[in-house]
C-alpha cells in the first residue's frame, strides 16, 4: 500500500516526509535514498509515494500525486515498467540479479522518464552488487533512483551508506496505532491497549484479529477481578490459564505486558491520574482495587513485573516467577496492604 499525499505520510513519519518533500519543492533529489527504521514504520509506503511523485503525470503545485492518472493508478495496482522492486533471492541479493535488472531495462518494455529500484532488506545485498547498482544511478544522464529499505541499518555496507542519503524512519507514536486499528473497525478498548505493546501496526492488528490473544485481553481484567474476594483466588484462576500464557515466549511476554499495563492503571488510580490510565472500561474497578492497596505495594509489585518482563527478552521464561507474582498479587489485595 503507497500513501496517497504527503499529508498522510507526515502524519506517520513527519521527520522524513517533510525532508523528501523539501526535496522535491527545491527539485533537488538525491539518486540514492536509504529508508532505515524499525519494522511497522511505513517504508515501503513511502517508496510507493516517492515514485508516484516521480512518475505522475498531473502532480500538484503541493508535490502530491494526482492519484488518477495512468501512471499513478498503474504504481497503486504494482504494474508500472519503471518501478524495479529488487528482494534477495536466497540468502543474498546477487550480482547477477542486479545485471539482469539492468540489461532488461536497457531493452523492451520500459517507458519513457524515470526508473525507481525499491530494494527490500538492502543489508542483503554484497559489495559487488551495491557496486553495480550504484554505478548505473550515478552514470550521468540517467534517470534512475534507488530507494533502499532496511531494518538492519548497522548490517548495511558502508560502501552503500556513504554514497546514498539515509532517512531514519521512526517508530510510530501510539496515538497514530490506535487511529489505525480504530480505522479498522478494532474495538476502542482493544485500540487503547495494543499500541502500549506494540507500535508496529502490523503486529498490532494480528493481535487484535488473533483469538487467543484477545482472550488473553479479557482474562487480565478477569482474573484482577477476583482480587480480594474471599470465594474467588487468583492463584487458582491463573492455574487454569496457565497453559495458555506459557503456550509460546510471545504470548507469555503479551500476557506479561497486559498485566503491566493493568498494575500501572491501578497506580495511575492511586495516584489521582485517572485521565492516563489506558483500560478506560474498567476506570471503575480499577479505583475500587487501587483503594484496597497502598501505593508502595503497587510500585514494588509494578517493579518485580518489569524485572520478569526484561528477563523475557533473553527468552528466559521463568514459570514458577510468574507463580509466586500472582501469589504475592493474591494476598496483597486480600490483606490489603
Ligand atoms: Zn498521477
Amino acid at each position: 500500500m503507497s500513501f496517497s499525499r504527503f499529508e498522510d505520510f507526515i502524519a506517520y513519519q513527519p521527520q522524513v516526509a517533510q525532508m523528501l518533500l523539501n526535496s522535491f519543492r527545491k527539485n533537488r533529489l538525491a539518486h540514492a535514498y536509504i529508508f532505515e527504521g524499525p519494522r511497522g514504520t511505513k517504508k515501503p509506503a513511502a517508496a510507493l509515494l516517492f515514485a508516484k511523485r516521480l512518475l505522475c503525470l498531473n502532480p500538484g503545485t503541493d508535490q502530491n500525486p494526482c492519484g488518477t492518472c495512468r501512471n499513478c493508478l498503474r504504481i497503486d495496482k504494482g504494474t508500472h515498467p519503471n518501478v524495479f522492486s529488487i528482494k534477495a533471492d536466497g540468502e543474498n541479493i546477487k550480482v547477477d540479479q542486479i545485471r539482469q535488472m539492468i540489461s532488461e531495462l536497457a531493452r523492451t518494455s520500459v517507458e519513457d522518464g524515470p526508473r525507481i529500484y525499491i530494494v527490500e532488506e538492502a543489508d542483503r545485498m554484497r559489495a559487488e552488487a551495491a557496486n553495480a547498482l550504484l554505478k548505473t544511478l550515478e552514470e550521468p544522464g540517467n534517470d534512475i533512483y534507488a530507494v533502499m529499505l532496511t531494518d538492519k541499518f548497522a548490517s548495511l555496507l558502508k560502501t552503500i551508506v556513504s554514497r546514498s542519503q539515509v532517512m531514519h524512519f521512526r517508530p510510530l507514536e501510539k496515538a497514530v496505532v490506535r487511529s489505525e486499528l480504530l480505522a479498522k473497525k478494532i474495538p476502542p478498548c482493544l485500540a487503547g491497549v495494543i499500541p502500549e505493546y506494540t507500535n508496529n501496526v502490523e503486529d498490532a492488528l494480528r493481535i487484535a484479529q488473533s483469538n487467543e490473544m484477545t482472550a488473553m485481553f479479557d482474562l487480565v481484567p478477569e482474573l484482577y477481578g477476583t482480587a480480594g474476594k474471599n470465594d474467588e483466588s487468583m492463584v487458582l484462576r491463573f492455574k487454569e490459564i496457565r497453559d495458555a500464557v506459557f503456550a509460546s515466549t510471545e504470548m507469555t511476554d503479551y500476557f506479561l505486558t497486559l498485566l503491566i499495563l493493568y498494575q500501572k492503571d491501578l497506580l495511575l488510580c492511586k495516584l489521582a491520574r485517572v485521565s492516563e490510565i489506558v483500560w478506560t472500561p474498567d476506570q471503575e474497578k480499577l479505583q475500587r482495587l487501587a483503594a484496597l492497596v497502598s501505593q508502595e505495594w503497587l510500585e514494588d509489585i509494578l517493579g518485580k513485573m518489569l524485572a520478569l518482563k526484561s528477563r523475557l527478552r533473553y527468552n528466559i521464561i521463568d514459570s514458577l516467577a510468574f507463580d509466586n507474582l500472582l501469589i504475592q498479587l493474591e494476598r496483597g489485595f486480600m490483606h490489603a496492604i
